[in-house]
């Protein structure tokens, strides 16, 4: 604690204002509203270039990543936070019955037979724990869904309509101020606690982008094997939430000058565990279909010769096994999803 204070003295005297980019409702308790400004204070006072091709394409950036450009990324996406037990369906109100949706009807797939807990978790002492929540994107896909314009009335903010994903609305999660003993992120004052709470600011910034079927660039259920199989915590796009998360806290932790050895291998493991969540190919789904085809044909072959019995000429068996060899890991690669926004964005009041 003696030791964060000068800290976040520099950062409240050198960069007041700069990063006041979120309106947070006033019934959140004022130790986290500390904590998450004193996060976006200390970006706004880190001052590096990182020449990092991917990241850049991530972001959607020409040239390096920079530290002021990096807040501005986030300022355009994240800018209300309401507290974790805030009741969403009691808030929520709808603002327009009948409302044009941009490109109407098309939908995100929702993945099914998910774990029931979707956001940026971490799997602690196996608990799995929301982190944070990105409703205004939540908010926009049910309103679509609908075809009615909802939003949110926040304590002490008022209505705010969610006419696009960037409205760009949190909920804080059980899991954003907790320490994490299972990957050694510990007090939530600490830097490395901090750096980590801007990767997942990050992480849910991205939540705030896509249009069609990638609004919200949602998350898919990480396949069997994944340490969080069966969860939606995984995505399979290079540009989607856990690359941003991941890069974000890459850049962060090495460009971190008072980070000790150990927070910055702490700060490491996060990022790594967000990269593990990027999943680059999948099985192609028609390929498999077609893979069980051609087995039943190579059984019905191997039925054929086992009976001794002649092979009708249409049934080209030594095809049907040489196609078999060949259709093995036919698999999706994952793409950098198009993240512009669909709907009105609202110009930052
Ligand atoms: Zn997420």
């Amino acid at each position: 604690m003696l030791k964060l204070l000068p800290l976040l003295l520099i950062s409240s005297v050198s960069f007041a204002g700069s990063a006041s980019i979120l309106k947070m409702a006033d019934d959140i308790p004022k130790d986290q509203q500390t904590l998450i400004q004193s996060d976006l204070n200390r970006l706004a006072g880190m001052s590096f270039v990182v020449s990092d091709e991917k990241f850049s394409k991530v972001l959607d950036f020409n040239g390096p990543v920079r530290s002021d450009t990096m807040l501005g990324w986030l300022s355009e996406r994240i800018k209300y936070v309401v507290r974790s037990d805030f009741a969403v369906a009691k808030a929520a109100y709808i603002e327009n019955e009948r409302y044009e949706y941009q490109n109407p009807r098309i939908l995100p797939t929702l993945p099914d037979n998910v774990k029931p807990v979707d956001e940026a978790s971490v799997a602690d002492d196996k608990k799995v724990m929301t982190v944070m929540t990105n409703i205004g994107g939540v908010l926009y896909i049910a309103g679509k869904q609908m075809g009615s314009l909802l939003g949110l009335n926040i304590p002490g903010i008022g209505k705010v309509p969610s006419t696009s994903p960037r409205v760009g609305i949190l909920q804080i999660g059980p899991g954003l101020f907790a320490a994490r003993r299972g990957d050694k992120v510990g007090d939530p004052q600490s830097i490395d606690a901090s750096l980590n709470r801007l990767g997942t600011l990050f992480h849910e910034a991205r939540h705030s982008d896509g249009n069609g079927a990638n609004v919200g660039m949602l998350h898919i259920a990480c396949p069997a094997g994944h340490a969080y199989a069966g969860y939606a915590a995984c995505d399979f796009s290079l540009n989607g939430s856990y690359s941003v998360g991941g890069h974000a806290i890459k850049v962060l932790g090495e460009s971190c000058t008072s980070c000790t050895v150990s927070q910055k291998e702490a700060l490491r493991l996060r990022y790594l565990d967000s990269f593990s969540r990027v999943i680059s190919e999948i099985p192609d789904k028609n390929a498999s279909s077609q893979e069980k085809y051609l087995k039943v044909m190579a059984d019905s072959c191997e039925i054929f010769r086992r009976n001794k019995v002649e092979i009708p000429k249409e049934i080209d068996c030594k095809k049907i096994d040489a196609q078999i060899a060949g259709a093995k890991h036919q698999t999706i690669k994952a793409q950098y999803l198009d993240s512009k926004p669909e709907g009105f964005v609202e110009k930052r009041r």
